[in-house]
């Protein structure tokens, strides 16, 4: 109730661009929001294509909209379909009403191999590194105006060996967002499962110099009074790490990531 429960979503605002990490359940309010904010251009950058990251495209309002241009990128797709074969395929009858086909935004797809890099213009960076996760998926850097922000989620860690791709990704970074799905005591349990710990994000950011991590993706059983406790053991260990909360807003400028007293309240 408190951290939210939905699913992973996180918009970037760049200048006039607008950037959406994810198409999870919390697509859906942001949605609104864009339409509400009369914005129609975006693009979509997936970190892969497990239910929790594009359960909520098919309620994603802007697809319904003649005037809007969307782009979805995905970099684990490239050898087994492509992402519009994956993004399609949830919505089919008698899973969803509304085929694919009759979406009225204009949608076009981008396939490409985690770890390549590309421009987006407007002086929009991406860096995309592979991270351990079963059925493959991809990790970000956006750079726009001085400023560098790490979407790293979701990735599995080997104890004991921080995972290099990682700290090439995130080197110096202002923001890391980090699969913190577990914390270092419940990991054993979850070999396998795909995922990191709080623990391990303070690690990587410590070694890769980078200034913030938000500790993201959540494991579900976790109650507020678990999250709170994370938080307050999380902020012990590292100035730099806080709980990610579903609605917060982050003002980054090339100075510095701004202290938590100065985050913005959410605009949606
Ligand atoms: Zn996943
Ligand atoms: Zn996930």
């Amino acid at each position: 109730m408190k951290y939210g429960g939905n699913t992973s979503c996180v918009e970037l605002v760049l200048g006039d661009r607008i950037i959406i990490l994810d198409a999870g359940t919390g697509v859906r309010m942001l949605g609104n929001c864009l339409l509400n904010r009369e914005i129609k251009n975006y693009l979509f950058l997936q970190s892969h294509t497990h239910w929790d990251h594009i359960n909520g495209f098919p309620f994603f309002a802007p697809v319904y909209c003649e005037d809007v241009n969307i782009e979805i990128r995905a970099g684990h797709l490239s050898t087994c379909g492509g992402i519009k074969k994956v993004l399609s395929s949830q919505m089919c009858q008698p899973t969803f009403p509304v085929p694919f086909e009759e979406l009225s935004a204009n949608i076009n797809f981008h396939d490409f191999v985690a770890g390549e890099c590309f421009s987006l213009g407007d002086g929009i960076e991406v860096k995309t590194a592979p991270l351990v996760h079963p059925d493959g998926g991809t990790g970000y850097r956006i750079e726009y105006d001085g400023v560098s922000v790490c979407y790293v989620t979701d990735t599995e860690h080997t104890p004991g060996t921080l995972d290099q791709n990682i700290l090439d990704l995130i080197k110096d970074a202002d923001l890391v967002i980090y699969d913190c799905t577990y914390t270092d005591e419940e990991y054993p349990k979850f070999v396998g499962w795909g995922h990191s710990t709080w623990q391990e994000g303070i690690r990587l950011c410590r070694a890769a110099g980078a200034k913030r991590l938000a500790i993201f993706h959540h494991d579900p059983s976790h109650d507020d009074v678990f999250m709170d406790q994370i938080a307050t053991e999380a902020a012990r260990e590292w100035s730099g790490a806080f709980v990610a909360r579903e609605g917060t807003g982050i003002e980054l400028s090339n100075e510095a990531a701004q202290p938590m007293s100065n985050l913005k309240a959410a605009v949606c």
